[in-house]
């Protein structure tokens, strides 16, 4: 009778029911309990201790094994009852019997309640199972302690083999801020997000997007952490192929716009060095006279050393345009990179005849983000105002250039002209590859600048001035709040 209430999970990996050692227990136990009952002593309510057989039940048998058990308990009661006390049936051992009877009745319903209560949870837990999603709970000191089937197939390991293992530990997880800053989050907040790079078990990288909430306890108190993992690592791949080919892109068109600089470029160049040759020579004629003038002589070298300088630093610059590189994240004041833009271009100004208004705002928070990069949206957006007053009369073209702290998070640089501005039809299509008014004109200018400023967290955007002329701004998130 037992071993038919036996639930179904119970039977072994060869396909034969297995009875396990617990229930081999408790039947052992009832029959200690109905011996001691029916032949050492009836003096106590010796059939109360049952109760152990039909909570020990709830471990191995199904609800209407639970309730057998039980009635097996009752039977073995009354029997004993009879053997030690018939035909007397004294007051004593019936009030006993009885007692006995009830006790199992109360612990057989509170047994078949917790099983239900036990087997509701259970099939919750399964269905987590069901999900694609990758979840595991882990305890608050990153212990393992529930891994379901998509995190078995997403990380390689089964459950068995991470339960009471610690998660960073085994997955070796890269986490995108001290791990102590994500918790004082997730205590704070309940609940964290963000990316994750796990090492699975063929040690290959996983990277994943990952949500974390905090399970608390009844007082409050943080128990247990629900890790929800969705596998990006493809979609992380085909974003930095895409970076990487935006990148490239970004250098051939700098390329570009450098080949249609050149002629300011060789002037800026040219003109420090034309500066070195004319003060080496007035150097000569000082050193050649009768009583060398040794203090000029000085003031022109110091000019050549600083000539010298200049287009050294033009050079430099230059190269760092045209150079091929990764793009490289470092720490920097947005006036400095209009400044080093500015430079680049002073022979386009003059030789354009445009009245330039630089007002860059002081104490500019820095930002973060690639100098070669941000120089190549400023130097498209001066280029492109250029050629577009090339259109209006000499006396009526002006560039303002103006940096400003927007919000306690952002920075802007706007970049006004007053060209003949920007058709309403064309402003939504300004940033689009391949737009272009000009008859020679490629298109890719803005759609470069846009994909510039939004790789660091940015916006550019465009629009017809009140009077003559356009204005573009783009906004960058100050170095420290990308985060926030
Ligand atoms: P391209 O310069 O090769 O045309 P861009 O992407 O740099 O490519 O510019 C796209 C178009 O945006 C230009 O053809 C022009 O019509 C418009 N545009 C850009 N800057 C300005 C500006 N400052 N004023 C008016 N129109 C502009």
């Amino acid at each position: 009778m037992l071993s038919n209430a036996l639930s179904e999970h119970r039977i072994s990996l060869d396909g034969r029911r297995r009875i396990p050692y617990v229930a081999v227990l408790a039947f052992g136990l009832a029959l200690g309990i109905f011996f001691v009952h029916s032949f050492v002593s009836n003096r106590f309510a010796v059939g109360v201790l049952y109760v152990v057989v039909v909570v020990m039940s709830v471990s191995f048998c199904s609800r209407r094994g639970v309730l057998a058990v039980a009635a097996f308990c009752m039977a073995l009661t009354v029997i004993s009852f009879i053997i030690s006390d018939g035909p007397n049936y004294s007051e004593d051992y019936i009030a006993r019997c009885i007692v006995s009877l009830f006790a199992i009745s109360v612990a057989t319903v509170l047994a078949v309640r917790m099983q239900s209560v036990t087997v509701a949870l259970r099939s919750q837990a399964e269905l987590l199972d069901l999900t694609h999603e990758t979840i595991f709970v882990r305890a608050m000191d990153d212990i393992i302690t529930y891994w379901n089937r998509g995190a078995e197939e997403l990380y390689g390991w089964p459950r068995e083999k991470v339960i009471g293992q610690v998660s960073h530990h085994l997955m070796q997880t890269r986490f995108p801020a001290p791990r102590e800053r994500i918790l004082a989050e997730l205590l704070l907040n309940g609940r964290w997000e963000g990316e994750l790079v796990h090492i699975n078990r063929d040690g290959a990288e996983v990277t994943v997007a990952s949500r974390w909430s905090l399970q608390r306890d009844a007082r409050g108190a943080p128990t247990a952490i629900l890790e929800t993992d969705t596998d990006i690592t493809a979609a992380k791949q085909a974003q930095d192929t895409l970076a990487k080919a935006q990148a490239k892109l970004a250098h051939v068109t700098r390329v570009a716009t450098l080949g249609e600089l050149t002629a300011s470029i060789a002037h800026e160049v040219n003109q420090p060095l034309a500066g070195i040759v004319t003060n080496g020579e007035a150097c000569l004629r000082w050193l050649g006279r009768d009583e060398p003038q040794y203090g000029e002589v000085r003031a022109a070298v110091t000019r050549m050393i600083s000539d010298g300088r200049r287009a050294s630093e033009v050079i430099k610059r230059l190269r760092a345009l045209a150079k091929n590189g990764e793009p490289q994240q470092v720490t920097l004041n947005l006036n400095d990179v209009i400044s080093e833009s500015l430079a680049l271009m002073h022979r386009e100004i003059i030789s354009h005849r445009v009245a330039l208004e630089v007002d860059l705002a002081p104490d500019l928070p820095v930002v973060r983000g690639d100098r070669v990069q941000l120089q190549q949206v400023i130097i498209n957006l001066l280029v492109n105002a250029f050629q577009a007053m090339a259109s209006v009369a000499e006396a009526r073209r002006a560039l303002c250039i103006v940096s400003r702290l927007l919000t306690s998070r952002e920075v802007v640089v706007t970049i006004r002209d007053s060209g003949p501005g920007i058709a309403a039809i064309d402003e939504a299509r300004l940033f689009t590859a391949f737009f272009s008014t000009k008859s020679d004109g490629m298109g890719m200018g803005l759609s470069i600048c846009r994909s510039i400023i939004d790789a660091h967290g940015g916006h550019i955007s465009a629009s017809a001035n009140n009077g003559p002329g356009a204005t573009f701004q783009f906004i960058l998130p100050m170095h420290g709040s990308e985060a926030a």
